[in-house]
């Protein structure tokens, strides 16, 4: 579908995504504590692991233990905050602006024109 400025009708639109690059960042930051979380239970579980294989096996095991525990926080908190962001870029803010007339409108805004 093409996006054309309720105001001008040019096709010149843009989307801000506004709403999901700081979701995105508050995700990852959320997640990130969410992750140094993981990363002590990963360490932890990672170290009882490593236990069996002595105590090389203990600093190996704590190291990826507390790295994937803190990625996997990470990166699903960095998704979750983006897909919410995106939610509220396209239902609530003004997402949108046209390179012509630098006319803001959000989705809600938009003329469902097919063809034309
Ligand atoms: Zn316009």
């Amino acid at each position: 579908m093409a996006v054309h400025c309720p105001s001008c009708g040019s096709q010149f639109v843009v989307a801000k995504h506004l709403a999901k690059t700081v979701g995105g960042t508050a995700g990852l930051i959320g997640g990130g504590t969410l992750g140094v979380m993981g990363a002590v239970g990963g360490a932890r579980q990672g170290a009882a692991f490593g236990a069996f294989a002595g105590p090389v096996g203990i600093g190996v095991g704590s190291f990826s233990g507390a790295v994937i525990g803190g990625l996997l926080g990470a990166s699903s908190g960095g998704l979750a905050g983006a897909e919410i962001g995106e939610h509220i870029d396209k239902k609530v803010l003004k997402n949108y602006e046209c390179n012509h007339c630098h006319h803001q409108f959000a989705e809600s805004d938009l003329v469902m024109s097919e063809g034309n």
